[in-house]
């Protein structure tokens, strides 16, 4: 690495100041190991693996951290954040540790991480571990997120053992025991937003000059090298775009904290996420945020909010000029936002080009959907399937159903006819384009606890299915659709919640 390395040999908690990593060892799963699943693209297209190379039996030795490649420097990454608003002081890897950077055949950097490899300096209370739930929630996740053209980091395999956590879920009044699990976890670069305001707020100058600097020369365009305002209208232009996705897939990331929030503008910290199921815009998944700070409809709001914090943490880097530049850049975020959304919701109505009453079009359909309680995904989806100049519903159409029994549907449909002619979009390239936009699977919570409670009693098909189906959101699979991955949340869906505990 190219910072200045904590030389501290020994894994114990506490505050740390003056570097950017600290060296940890992985804690090893004692007990007996099982691959729970592994993603062939990874292993192929990341790590340039053969992918047979998963059923070398050292393969899970090395997934629970119990055996390193040679020349590997473990390391916990320090970084703050502001949590739920308020600055929450040093964080840091509490259970993740890299152990390492791969450049690829195709000359792509990765760093990889075992998350849930045990403790660090920085898992404060936290035992370093993670739960199996989690850990198949964080790799089901990336995979698919990955598959929908969303910039996300990377999962290569999850491992479970007998190795048992205790987390603070009640289970018919007695505390649950879980059993540990590892997720090998890649992106380019872990930083965060908190990586650097850590830095900014303890007055450590020269370190966070040194990691911007880093980020700069590797993972930003060419030409910005010591440009900061440049740097931070790269992150601003790209984080707008990933939010705009992530509001066009229906997913809610659920910790927007300045410590989930990477400087690559990658989906990075899976914790209590959830894929809209019908059209709420005030959907929380994680049911610890009492107040909706993380709703759906406020991720774009919240991530100007962090950029705000990422230009203050940027800041003693600044001339005065340089930082009302950044203050310029972040008042424009609204309209960097609204381009983005327009151009992917555009995509997903089938519009080869803008249209004059686009943004009254698609507001006409989200409101309809709303009032509805429309399935987000299927809504899409089935649109993208009937033909618009003679539309005939069946019982395939469920969620479109419920939307054209809406009193504004025809209106709906007049202005949408109006705009495909105005774009001259034919009817098969509007099917086209939408099918190629709107997935017909994504990992909804139901889907997700049903393979979780599969795999909890050490059946794992579950979870290889819905990778399997994930990696292709946009074919047919029979065995999905033969448990109603494509049909509406079965009744008792409606119950489930995520905590942050994992
Ligand atoms: P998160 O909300 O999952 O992004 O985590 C926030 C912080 O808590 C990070 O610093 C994590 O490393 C830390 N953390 C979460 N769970 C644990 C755990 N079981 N042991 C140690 N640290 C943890
Ligand atoms: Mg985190
Ligand atoms: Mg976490």
């Amino acid at each position: 690495t190219h910072f200045n390395i904590d030389p501290v040999k020994e894994n114990y908690v506490r505050r740390v100041t003056g570097c950017v990593f600290s060296r940890v060892t992985p804690t090893h799963l004692k007990s007996e190991m099982q691959l729970v699943s592994v993603s062939q693209d990874v292993l192929e297209n990341v790590l340039d693996l053969d992918p047979r190379e998963e059923k070398n039996p050292s393969f899970a030795n090395f997934l629970a951290g119990n055996q390193l490649l040679p020349g590997s420097e473990p390391l916990a990454h320090r970084y703050g954040g502001y949590q739920f608003g308020y600055w929450a002081g040093q964080l840091g890897d509490g259970r993740a540790i890299t152990i390492g950077e791969y450049v690829n055949s195709k000359g792509n950097r990765w760093e990889l991480q075992l998350k849930g490899a045990g403790k660090t300096p920085y898992s404060r209370n936290g035992d370093g571990r993670a739960v199996l739930r989690s850990s198949i929630r964080e790799f089901l996740c990336s995979e698919a997120m990955d598959a929908l053209g969303i910039p996300t980091s990377r999962a290569a395999a999850v491992v479970v053992s007998k190795d048992m956590v205790v987390r603070d879920q009640f289970y018919n009044g007695r505390m649950k025991y879980e059993p540990a699990a590892v997720v090998l976890r890649l992106a380019p670069t872990w930083f965060r937003i908190g990586s650097l305001e850590i830095l900014a707020k303890e007055q450590e100058k020269l370190n966070l000059k040194k990691v911007v600097d880093f980020t700069i020369e590797h993972y930003m365009p060419a030409g910005e090298k010591e440009n900061y305002v440049k740097f931070f209208e790269t992150v601003v232009e790209q984080s707008s775009a990933l939010v705009a996705k992530w509001m066009a897939h229906g997913f809610t990331h659920g910790v927007l904290n300045t410590d989930n929030m990477s400087l690559l503008s990658i989906t990075i910290d899976y914790g209590p996420f959830g894929f809209l199921d019908s059209y709420n815009p005030s959907f929380v998944p994680n049911h610890s945020d009492d107040e909706g700070r993380y709703s759906y409809l406020n991720q774009p709001k919240i991530f100007k909010w962090n950029l705000a914090c990422l230009a203050e943490a940027l800041q003693p880097l600044l001339s005065a000029e340089e930082q009302e530049q950044t203050a310029a850049i972040i008042n424009r975020f609204d309209e960097i936002y609204q381009e983005h959304f327009m151009s992917i919701f555009r995509q997903k109505l089938g519009l080869s080009r803008p249209a004059k009453d686009e943004v009254r079009l698609i507001q006409l359909l989200l409101d309809t959907m709303q009032q509805r309680g429309a399935d987000f995904t299927q809504t899409f989806r089935q649109l993208g399937d009937i033909h618009l100049d003679n539309i005939e519903l069946n019982e395939e159409h469920w969620a479109l159903h419920s939307v054209s029994t809406h009193r504004r549907f025809s209106e709906f449909i007049s202005l949408y006819q109006a705009s495909l002619k105005e774009t001259e979009t034919t009817e098969e390239e509007r099917q086209r384009i939408m099918n190629s936009v709107n997935p017909r699977y994504v990992l909804r919570n139901w889907m997700a606890e049903s393979a979780i409670r599969q795999a909890e009693k050490g059946d794992f098909h579950l979870t290889n299915l819905l990778l399997k189906v994930l990696r292709k959101p946009y074919e047919k699979d029979d065995e999905a659709e033969a448990l109603g991955f494509s049909k509406p949340p079965p009744d008792w869906a409606c119950s489930l919640r995520v905590s942050c505990s994992s």
